[in-house]
């Protein structure tokens, strides 16, 4: 992969960044000026280059539009204290993504091509990572089945793209959950540890019903008992009882989230008791009668941690206390963003400063 360490860049000439109103970003809405995509044909991985950003052209049998193999990351470039730019824990990303890859029998690009495809399209767009602490440049490497072909069959070429856009810090309002019980989002065996496309899609439906009775999100839970909490949304769950951080241990049916490895990491390293295991909905409902409930909340790279106010769950609402700067979360949260922005030592190695 020696070409990769020099990809060639084509460059705009419409730059859109004078389109940002960098003091209120919304999330999602602009994508940065340019984009790498990289080919994989006949068993080999192609030429990676970086271009003007612009749509896909593809083929209407293009396999992953029918079969769906699909597989994205997200991940985010911050800027530091001295105005340098980190990509925050790469390495963990792309054992992740490989890992993903692997499950849905995809073509997986080279560490190198990851690593240096994020790094050089970072630095290409730069002036697009936002100067504010805790907004970011959203980096989304994705992979696709690129192969048109009518029949159900395992894809021979793939498409690997990454686009970037920047984002604002996310403040996450408390939200209301209900506990799901009909449907799963996950089973063993299944694809829930793999961020691939129609474990989004599949969670649609349930969600957007959870909405109509007027909650924000869906606490998932197993998929052979439905007693055991699995996730929150599209982030891991975790609560904070008997002054203990606590989260679901992982499985195949869990999301590795990398928010939930520093989150722990740091807890662990804050003084905080923290446990990986199984939590019931008994568990939960007794913790709530006996007050040993203080904090619950979903972790992930969007928000880092999303606080909930109230869990629904038997026909109950339950209500969580109000969250103050004084919370385990919004104090972990506070440690990783200054650890993130170069403002405390990154004594775990997870930033890469290009
Ligand atoms: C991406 C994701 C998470 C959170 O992972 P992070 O690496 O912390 O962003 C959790 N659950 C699901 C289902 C996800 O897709």
């Amino acid at each position: 992969m020696e070409l990769v360490s020099t990809i060639p860049v084509r460059k705009t000439t419409h730059s859109k960044i004078g389109e940002v109103n960098w003091n209120e970003l919304v999330f999602g809405k602009f994508t940065s000026d340019h984009m790498l995509v990289c080919d994989y044909a006949d068993g080999n991985w192609g030429q990676p280059q970086i271009i003007p950003f612009a749509n896909l052209s593809l083929s209407p049998l293009t396999l992953a539009l029918h079969y769906g193999q699909t597989v994205f990351e997200g991940m985010k470039a911050f800027r530091m204290k001295d105005g340098g730019v980190n990509i925050f824990r790469l390495e963990r990303h792309y054992h992740r993504f490989q890992k993903s890859l692997e499950r849905m029998c995809m073509a997986v690009p080279p560490k190198e091509l990851f690593t240096e495809g994020l790094i050089q399209l970072v630095k290409t767009d730069a002036d697009w990572v936002p100067e504010k602490r805790a907004a970011a440049l959203y980096l989304r490497p994705f992979v696709y089945a690129s192969e048109p072909m009518m029949g159900v069959k395992v894809s021979e070429q793939y498409r690997f793209v990454i686009c970037t856009g920047p984002v604002p810090e996310l403040f996450a309002r408390p939200v209301k959950v209900k506990v799901e019980t009909h449907y799963v989002r996950a089973s063993k065996g299944g694809t829930g540890f793999a961020k691939c496309g129609g474990n989004y899609g599949a969670a649609f439906l349930p969600l957007s019903l959870a909405k109509k009775e007027g909650y924000d999100q869906i606490l998932w839970t197993d998929a052979k008992e439905n007693r055991f909490i699995e996730e929150s949304g599209t982030m891991n769950a975790m609560f904070v009882i008997n002054n203990t951080l606590v989260t679901p241990p992982l499985s195949d049916s869990i999301l590795e989230g990398i928010t939930r490895d520093s989150i722990l990491t740091l807890a662990k390293d804050m003084g905080y008791a923290i446990a990986e295991r199984p939590i019931s909905l008994d568990e939960l409902e007794q913790s709530f009668m006996d007050k040993t409930i203080t904090e619950a909340f979903g972790a992930g790279t969007a928000a880092v941690v999303a606080p909930i106010q109230l869990i629904h769950m038997g026909g109950i609402d339950y209500t969580l206390p109000a969250y103050t700067t004084d919370s385990l979360s919004s104090r972990i949260k506070l440690q990783l963003e200054k650890i993130r922005g170069g403002e405390e030592a990154d004594t775990y190695g997870w930033n890469t400063i290009i």
